[in-house]
Formats: structure tokens, C-alpha cells, sequence
């Protein structure tokens, strides 16, 4: 079995230098508290000491840290399935009947099989395969049927064009690609270092920016950097947010940063961004994330206008998806807007992002912290007297769907004051363009009283999200192709077939099954997590 500890994950080099107590608090909450374990694993000594820093940055965000009391791993590892098991018929319960139309069954095709095995053969062979065998065969033999369809062909012809260009995803990093066989090279030689570390010290090596490449900055944020990156062992692109070491001295920064690494990790949702890991450089801490390559909703919007009601449906109801999911786990967004929804680079998928002034809370818990957009912010938090997060979140979802649909937000003033006035009044314009349907849902969600409002979980039942415009004109500007897909997984099941990809990379079975079960961010889950996007 493997050690477990904190450490420093510096450089290659550099790994045995102590963790400092900042690095050790950020890998904790990615990673949560990790076990040592001195000989074959089967016993398991309690974990390092927590810092009261980390204590009380933990007490304040309601962290649920759970260093394994048990004696056995397995034993663990046991009671954290049976435990996923009694949970998830009750959540199941909750979660409320959808009408067919928008939860259209994941049918298996025929040949799904193949083709799911041909795009993971494609990302471990990308360089390998030979121009003349570079035929889609997918497309041949597989009649496109549905929009589903031909999002998977979409993922195939473009990993079947690196096939043909393979510097392809290097040119796009604007960095020096090398050769093939060099990039190969690189692959092979990380996963020798991964097997040999194994060997040695029964544990996962640390992840540095050895283990991937990269690129060219995306996007700037608070705290820095947001750089495009290549995963150099599945060739998947990702989103790695670099934050400076010292913009971390005080405690609020801190709160936000290891608040929204929490949040990532605990929500696992087709419409919320993913996180894959984190880990630190000498000056920097990493957050390594799924990458959408569409820009941000803000900039789709803004592009077209406003938004058709076909599209704005399809947009909608992904984040609505993504925000049952994100309320079901106890988090306040707090920020819903445009801005804070990325799209993926096939104007499919919509990502919800920036947790950095979420909350978690209880049901009915009231809360007094005024935050948000103030465009977005709702009545109750204005008023300063207490409010129900849940509610507000609405409010806001409510002025999103107005901002697609009519390409402005419906309240808006040269100052805060006369803003906050204006929303507290209620009043706003809904254009005539707009259909009876799309008046009726934006005022269900805009309502002063907050009861008042539609239940989250009612709302893709509104008959808004049943209707279709026909007559719409296809615009030329980038346009959404995405359904609205139920995103909630019933219960996590590990995938044969890509952990067998993911030992083929030179982490052990058992590493990769724990790590997976016990919910850890490392190399080897995020691995394992680009694989499983890459084929679904
Ligand atoms: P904060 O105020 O917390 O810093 P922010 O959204 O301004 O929030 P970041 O989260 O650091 O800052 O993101 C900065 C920019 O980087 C975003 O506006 C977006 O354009 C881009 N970006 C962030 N995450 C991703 C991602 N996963 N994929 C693609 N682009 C991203």
C-alpha cells in the first residue's frame, strides 16, 4: 500500500523540501487530510496534526475534513461505498420527475463500444496511428441520429485532425512542440518516472509542471494567471489557474482560494467546472481544471446581441442542471451571471465557474453577508436583514435568463444607490419580442418576495422550457448546439476500461481505485477524469 503524506509538490527536484504552512493548508483542502501509512499500508497511523489555521479556515468554510479513523483502509474505503449507497435512493428521491423531452435516455448504439474505444485509442496513440489509417471510421459505419451523435462524431474528427496535424494541440499553446517521437518520448519518460517513483517509495510522485505543458494565459484573474495547458499524458487540454504564493498572506484571500478548490472538488457535474488537482511550483499554487474553450456566456451574448429562445433554452437549462446540483450539495453560489458561465470549445456544454464568494450552508439557514453583481443582487440582500441564500440565487438565475434573452440586464442606473432602488421597487421591462412563455418564467423567478419565487428544482418543468420556436432564424455567429442532458451521475462507478488506460500509465490498480473512491485529487484521478471526458 501506499505513503501517504503532506508534502511540498515543488519540482521534480525539489520534493523533499518542507511544505509550508500555506502549501500544506491548499494541498490539504484539495486533497484532504492525507494518511501515512508506514508499512504495507494495512495499518494506517492517524494523519499529520492539523495547524489551528487550518482549523479555523476549515471551522469557517464548514469543511468536512476526515482523516480515516479506521484501522484498515479497506475497511475505509468500504464504508465510504456502502455509505454512497444508502445516500444516493434518497437523493434520488428528491430529485424531481423530468418530463421526456428533457431527459432523453442514454440509448447504447450499436458500435458505441468501438467508438468509445476508438476516441481513447486515439488520445494514447494520437501520434502513432499512420496517416492512411486516419479514415473516421466512426462516421462510416454510424448514422448520425441525434444531436448527441453528432457531438461524439465532433470529438472524434477533431481528434482524427491531430491524427494529421500532430502538433496540432502544441501550435495551439503557442509553445515549441517538438517532434512527435520527442513528445512521445516525453510521455514515455513520465510514465517510467511515475512506475519507478512507485517502486520506490509506495506512494504518487508529486505533480510538477513536468507533468504537463504549457501554454499560452487564457484569462487573469484576482490572483493570477489562467494559462491553457496540455496533460501530457492523455494530450487533453486543460485550464490550469496559477495562483502567487504571496497574494496569499492575508485570510480573506486565503478563504476564497481554498473555498472554491473545496467547493470544485465536492461538486461533480457535467455544467460545473471540473477540477482535476492542484499542486504548488516554487511561487506559485496550481489548480488544475477542466478547460472551455468557448469564452465566456458575457462574450456569446454580447457577440449575437441577445439570444434566440431555442438557444437561450438550451443554455438555460444546462445551468439550471448545473445549479440544482450545486443547491442539492449545500452550496450558495452567490454569483450567477453572465460572466461566471463558460462554454465548452463545441458551444455544447455550458461550465458554471467562480466559487469564489460561494457559501456553504444548511436548508433555511439565514445568512447576513452582503455579496454578488449588483445587478444581479437580489431584493432581500439589499435590504440587509438577513436572507435565504437558496432564493437569492434564484433572483439572480432570474436576471441571467433576462440578460441572454434581451441582451441587458433589467435593472440598470449610473449608481449603486439608484440601482438598488430600482430593484427593490421590482419593476422592470419585458420586451414585446419576447414570447408569453419566456415573460411568464423571467417574472416566476423575479418576484420581491422571495417565496414568492419558483422552486429551483420546478423550474424545467415551466412550459417555457417545453416550447420551441421553429420559425427562429439560424444566426452565423457562433451558435449553441448543446441539449439539456440530466447531469447528475446516480452513483460514482468506476469504468474498467479507462482505469485499465490509467494503470497503463504507471500508477498501481489499487492507488487509482482508492484515490477514486475516497474522492482525492492526484495525477492518477485526473487522469482518469480527462479520459472519462474525452469519451462521454
Ligand atoms: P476571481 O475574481 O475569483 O479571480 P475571475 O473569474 O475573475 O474570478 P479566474 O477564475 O481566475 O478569475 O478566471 C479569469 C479568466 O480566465 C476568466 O474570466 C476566464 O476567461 C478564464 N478562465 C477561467 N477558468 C477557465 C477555464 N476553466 N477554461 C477556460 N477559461 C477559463
Amino acid at each position: 500500500m501506499f505513503k501517504r503524506k503532506i508534502r511540498a509538490h515543488g519540482s521534480s527536484q525539489d520534493f523533499a523540501e518542507p511544505a509550508s504552512k500555506a502549501s500544506k493548508e491548499f494541498l490539504k483542502v484539495g486533497n484532504r487530510i492525507r494518511i501515512s501509512s508506514k508499512d504495507e499500508g494495512r495499518r494506517i497511523s492517524k494523519s499529520e496534526k492539523t495547524s489551528p489555521v487550518t482549523t479555523r479556515i476549515i471551522k469557517n468554510l464548514a469543511i468536512e475534513i476526515q482523516p480515516p479513523a479506521h484501522k484498515d483502509l479497506h475497511e475505509y474505503v468500504k464504508k465510504r461505498i456502502e455509505g454512497w449507497k444508502e445516500i444516493t435512493p434518497d437523493r434520488q428521491s428528491r430529485t424531481p420527475a423530468r418530463s421526456p423531452e428533457l431527459t432523453p435516455k442514454q440509448t447504447s448504439k450499436p458500435g458505441h463500444r468501438r467508438v468509445v474505444s476508438d476516441k481513447i485509442s486515439s488520445i494514447f496513440k494520437i501520434r502513432s496511428v499512420s496517416r492512411r489509417n486516419g479514415n473516421n471510421s466512426f462516421q462510416k459505419n454510424t448514422p448520425i441520429n441525434s444531436k448527441n451523435d453528432r457531438s461524439l462524431i465532433e470529438v472524434n474528427q477533431s481528434l482524427l485532425q491531430e491524427r494529421h496535424t500532430p502538433t496540432h494541440l502544441y501550435e495551439n499553446l503557442n509553445v515549441s512542440a517538438g517532434s512527435f517521437q520527442e513528445q512521445e518520448e516525453e510521455k514515455e519518460k513520465l510514465v517510467s518516472y511515475i512506475s519507478s517513483y512507485f517502486g520506490k517509495h509506495l506512494d504518487d510522485p508529486p505533480t510538477t509542471l513536468d507533468f504537463y505543458k504549457i501554454g499560452k494565459m487564457i484569462g487573469k484573474g484576482a490572483f493570477g494567471k489562467v494559462l491553457l495547458g496540455v496533460h501530457k499524458l492523455t494530450g487533453m487540454n486543460v485550464a490550469i489557474k496559477t495562483i502567487e504564493k504571496a497574494q496569499l498572506r492575508n485570510e480573506h484571500a486565503k478563504r476564497k482560494v481554498f473555498q472554491e478548490v473545496y467547493i470544485l472538488k465536492k461538486i461533480r457535474n457535467k455544467y460545473v467546472v471540473k477540477i482535476f488537482e492542484v499542486f504548488e511550483s516554487s511561487k506559485h499554487f496550481l489548480i488544475v481544471m477542466e478547460y472551455a474553450g468557448g469564452g465566456d456566456l458575457l462574450q456569446f451574448v454580447k457577440q449575437k446581441g441577445r439570444l434566440t429562445e431555442n438557444e437561450a433554452r438550451r443554455i438555460f437549462g444546462q445551468i439550471i442542471e448545473g445549479a440544482i446540483e450545486i443547491h442539492e450539495n449545500g452550496v450558495l453560489h452567490r454569483d450567477f451571471k453572465l460572466d461566471n458561465i463558460l462554454l465548452d470549445s463545441q458551444y455544447s456544454c455550458c461550465k458554471i465557474c467562480d466559487f469564489g464568494v460561494s457559501k456553504l450552508v444548511k436548508k433555511g439557514q439565514i445568512i447576513n453577508e452582503q455579496c454578488g453583481t449588483p445587478a444581479y443582487l437580489a431584493p432581500e440582500i439589499i435590504v440587509d436583514r438577513g436572507y435565504e441564500g437558496f432564493w437569492a440565487d434564484m433572483w439572480s438565475l432570474g436576471i441571467l435568463a433576462y440578460a441572454m434573452l434581451c441582451g441587458t440586464v433589467p435593472f440598470k442606473a449610473h449608481s449603486i444607490p439608484e440601482l438598488n432602488k430600482l430593484i427593490l421597487t421590482g419593476k422592470y421591462n419585458l420586451p414585446d419580442y419576447l414570447s408569453e412563455n419566456a415573460k411568464d418564467m423571467i417574472r416566476s423567478m423575479l418576484q420581491l418576495v422571495p417565496h414568492n419565487r419558483i422552486p429551483l428544482d420546478s423550474l424545467l418543468r415551466h412550459p417555457w422550457f417545453r416550447s420551441s420556436d421553429e420559425t427562429e432564424e439560424e444566426s452565423v455567429s457562433p451558435r449553441f448546439i448543446g441539449n439539456i442532458e440530466p447531469s447528475r451521475e446516480k452513483r460514482f462507478k468506476v469504468d474498467d476500461f479507462i482505469l485499465e488506460k490509467v494503470v497503463a500509465c504507471g500508477f498501481p490498480k489499487s492507488f487509482v481505485l482508492n484515490s477514486l473512491n475516497c474522492n482525492e485529487l492526484n495525477h492518477a484521478t485526473a487522469t482518469y477524469y480527462l479520459l472519462h471526458d474525452a469519451i462521454h
